[in-house]
């Protein structure tokens, strides 16, 4: 992609002092799931919308790769080669090829295993701080092709925004809509749900007939947005997984009924779950809903926020 890393160039290029990327989480406003293809994934129609729950990465120069962490799964979370942030810093380095040398930090608030792409999202943060760090001088474009590797929706948090995922999610194109900000309620659950078994699940309920019909089409949803209503928008939101989900965790569908009894718009499941969405219409409106939700025994936490945002950026 760039020219070979040389000995020389390292002193010179890239930052000097820290970098510090600020990455979003994910919600689908809608995730249809089709037929498993032949290489094990869905064929997705989706679209991805990024919200104001964010992770930072900070990239220090460094002898060695190093992960250390503070937050949302501190102590859960292995550190090692396994971990998305290491395994991008050396998909980065090996396509550039530069020495994979740096000190990474994360700081988590997106919850672990909950259907919000934390760790995609901690994917993308690394691509765009290890790049700024190296001054390997990628665009996002190319970023993106290094992403799209590393998992489905990597790609997606490098761009942020409202935006189209087809293939299996890697497929990106914004959604081209007038500025809108939308309010939400983000229900946080104890614990995890695996994005494969969710699948898995999805699979087996639909070959026993007992899975509601596929979503289809991102139209509606996409005429939608562009009507920006929020009482539009959520009789649009639509989760081909939340069935799936549901049968895995049926706690859900109280989470669910307490939302919308505390007057959400709507409620879904955001990805694969357990974390459930609400629409709000504005901000004060989600914060009452938050304050009602945190005060019954539904989910672990009730936050607010906003979307959609920018994809990984510095600062
Ligand atoms: P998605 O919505 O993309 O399916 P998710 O939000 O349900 O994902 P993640 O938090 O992204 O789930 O994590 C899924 C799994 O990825 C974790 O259980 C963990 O084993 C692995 N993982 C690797 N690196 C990370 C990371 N930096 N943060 C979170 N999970 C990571």
């Amino acid at each position: 992609m760039t020219e070979a890393w040389r000995p020389e160039d390292d002193e010179p290029r890239g930052a000097s002092g820290p970098v510090r990327v600020r990455v979003p989480a994910k919600i689908n406003l809608h995730l249809g799931v089709g037929p498993l293809r032949g290489d094990g994934y869905h064929e997705l129609n989706t679209v991805y919308h990024a919200i104001s729950i964010h992770d930072e990465l900070t990239a220090r120069r460094g002898d060695t790769l190093t992960l250390t962490m503070e937050g949302e799964g501190t102590g859960e979370l292995a550190l090692d080669e396994s971990n998305l942030v290491i395994r991008a810093a050396r998909a980065l380095a090996s396509s550039v090829g530069v020495p994979p040398h740096a000190r990474l930090h994360l700081r988590k608030q997106i919850p672990l295993a909950g259907g919000l792409a934390g760790g995609s999202a901690d994917a993308a943060a690394a691509l765009v701080a290890c790049d700024a760090l190296w001054g390997t001088g990628l665009s996002r474009d190319e970023l993106a092709e290094i992403a799209a590797g590393l998992g489905s929706d990597v790609p997606f948090l490098i761009h942020g925004g409202t935006a189209l995922g087809t293939g299996r999610g890697e497929a990106v194109s914004p959604v081209l809509a007038r500025p809108t900000i939308w309010h939400w309620v983000v229900a946080v659950a104890d614990g995890g749900l695996s994005t494969p078994v969710a699948y898995r699940e999805l699979d087996r309920l639909r070959a026993a007939g007992a899975a509601g019909p596929p979503l289809g089409s991102t139209d509606t949803l996409l005429a939608a947005l562009r009507q920006r209503d929020p009482r539009v928008l959520a009789a649009a939101l639509g989760n081909d997984l939340q069935d799936a989900a549901l049968a895995l965790r049926p706690s859900l569908a109280a989470t669910l009924k307490a939302g919308e009894a505390a007057g959400a718009l709507a409620g879904i499941v955001s990805g694969s779950g357990p974390t459930c969405v609400f629409l709000a219409t504005g901000a004060a409106d989600a914060e009452r809903i938050a304050t009602e939700l945190d005060a019954l025994d539904v989910c672990r936490q009730a936050r607010t926020a906003h979307g959609p945002v920018a994809g990984a950026r510095i600062g």
